[in-house]
């Protein structure tokens, strides 16, 4: 009879339950793994068979097979290590005479995640948190995790946790039932002092109205925002302050996003994330590398971005077929991957913040230097960008220098005027105000309003997708100015945001 053992395998960014069966048997001596395990997975034979000499455990001269069930599945990752030993562990433990080590029946039901090393030590693994998220509800209400990532097991609710260091730990609690004292829980805590003083330092945008009018609106209505203008603007810092201004994220939404970053193996063994992601890939990022993708359909930074920034600096400098896979996720909010035999379809909510020069050298329009660029270039710049990843932002602004002051005002020092109106000085709380506006009761748009955005939506050349995004940006500003409906003069403000994108001639882009 074979012993089972419950573990699981990551596979995109979900988990898949995956029993291993042990069988000893007579014959020539050697441990045979089926069930479609790939390379890393056949490596486990050898990690396993090490992790057991070196915890003194004493194993039958047997032929072991394990077939990893259901057969018809590709494992990927070397999750299943500890169950593995664990079972023939179990299984050796049935022939008597010292062999294996006596283990409790009941506990043996419980779902084992984690990597062995040679030395018989448990390693934390890639994907824990969804491994153990989407293996809820199938049978097991203990599982035996690495101890490094306590935290982030602990964040699947209906378990009982069972943090391990090392395979003879795992052996004594399945023999005593003995529990190994958890680690700390990391303290993490939201800091509003931090986003205080971010908002603070959006006030201190001197000169630069429209910047922060813009910068304040998009952090409220998490609209996407294009940034231009010459090099050493603040574009970048500007882009990091809206991702401080973002509140923390909610319970749903954190657990998601920790989900996704432990599929990616970017937070082994830390507690939720409660603050927005900020992604920034470089502009020599791939199709892949944006998108997702690789032979195990990896997530890419669209989806390591859900429900936080995707900020794309020098965006000229992207390679045109790589943006455009941006749309599916700007329209949809998810992401679709194909590979052969079959696709996945990933979150991927984030808010586009993307920065370029305003032509090829970079100094059109700048105090500071004269442009270089002939005309021929500055057409070609601009095309760089497909019309309808230009339309799809919401707010398009220009920066111009600001003599570094963006960059450190003392705190101490007063602001000459001391105005209420959030277009002077933006407020934490108003903007939380704002967003619970927008969120609770989103201003609609007042009839006068509706007719002039008609009116002028021809002369403008105005795109469908162009009047909704209007609509949004003028609620966003009517809930910013505790208003019930937006009026004409927000749909004014907002297409003064969409002049860059709807006529090129307008700025000096
Ligand atoms: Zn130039």
């Amino acid at each position: 009879m074979a012993t089972r053992i419950k573990t699981g395998v990551l596979q995109g960014i979900q988990g898949l339950a995956v029993v291993a069966e042990v069988d000893l048997s007579r014959g020539l001596p050697g441990f045979h793994l089926v069930g479609l395990p790939n390379t890393e997975v056949r490596e486990s034979r050898d990690r396993v068979l090490a992790a057991l000499r070196n915890s003194g455990v004493k194993i039958p001269p047997a032929r072991i097979t394990v077939n990893l069930a259901p057969a018809g599945v590709r494992k990927e990752g070397a999750s299943c290590d500890l169950a593995l030993a664990v079972g023939v562990v179990a299984a050796a433990a049935r022939k008597g005479r010292g062999f294996g080590r006596p283990v409790d029946a009941g506990r043996l039901d419980a779902l084992f995640l984690g990597e062995l090393s040679l030395f018989g030590q448990v390693r934390p693994l890639r994907g824990l948190l969804p491994i153990l998220l989407s293996l809820r509800g199938m049978g097991s209400r203990v599982a035996v995790v690495p101890r490094e990532q306590y935290a982030e097991a602990a964040l699947a609710p209906g378990y009982d946790l069972v943090p391990v260091q090392s395979l003879s730990e795992a052996l004594e609690w399945l023999q005593r039932g003995e529990l190994p004292t958890p680690p700390p829980g990391p303290s993490t805590g939201p800091d509003g002092a931090d986003r205080a003083q971010a908002a603070e330092m959006l006030g201190d945008l001197d000169g630069q109205a429209l910047v922060r009018k813009a910068a304040v609106v998009a952090a409220v209505g998490r609209h996407n925002l294009l940034l231009v203008g010459p090099p050493g603007t603040g574009k970048t810092r500007l882009a990091r302050l809206l991702a401080r201004i973002q509140p923390d994220l909610e319970q749903e939404m954190a657990l998601e996003v920790t989900r996704i970053h432990s599929a990616a193996g970017r937070s082994p063994g830390c507690g939720l994330m409660v603050r927005p992601p900020l992604r920034a890939p470089h502009h020599t990022t791939t199709r892949a590398g944006l998108a997702g993708g690789g032979t195990r359909l990896d997530p890419g930074e669209v989806t390591l971005a859900h429900g936080g920034i995707l900020f794309l600096d020098e965006l000229t400098e992207f390679r045109p077929g790589v943006l455009e896979i941006l749309r599916e996720p700007l329209e949809e909010g998810r992401i679709s991957l194909v590979r052969a035999g079959g696709g996945r379809s990933y979150p991927a909510s984030f808010q586009l913040v993307a920065a370029m020069n305003p032509c090829h050298c970079g100094y059109l329009g700048s105090g500071l230097r004269p442009c270089r660029c002939t005309h021929a270039e500055r057409l070609r710049h601009r095309s760089r960008i497909s019309g309808p990843l230009l339309d799809r932002f919401d707010l398009f602004v220009e920066m111009g220098e600001w003599e570094g002051r963006f960059l450190g005002r003392s705190r101490g020092e007063q602001h000459p005027e001391r105005e209420a109106d959030w277009r002077r000085r933006p407020h934490t709380d108003h903007l939380t105000a704002a967003r619970d506006r927008l969120r609770l009761s989103p201003p609609g748009i007042s009839e006068a309003a509706v007719s002039l955005l008609e009116e002028m939506r021809r002369p403008l050349g105005l795109s469908l997708r162009g009047v909704v995004r209007c609509q949004r940006i003028a609620s966003t500003l009517a809930a910013l100015d505790g208003v019930g409906r937006a009026l004409p003069g927000h749909i004014r403000e907002a297409l003064e945001f969409r002049r860059g994108i709807l006529d090129p001639a307008a700025g000096q882009f």
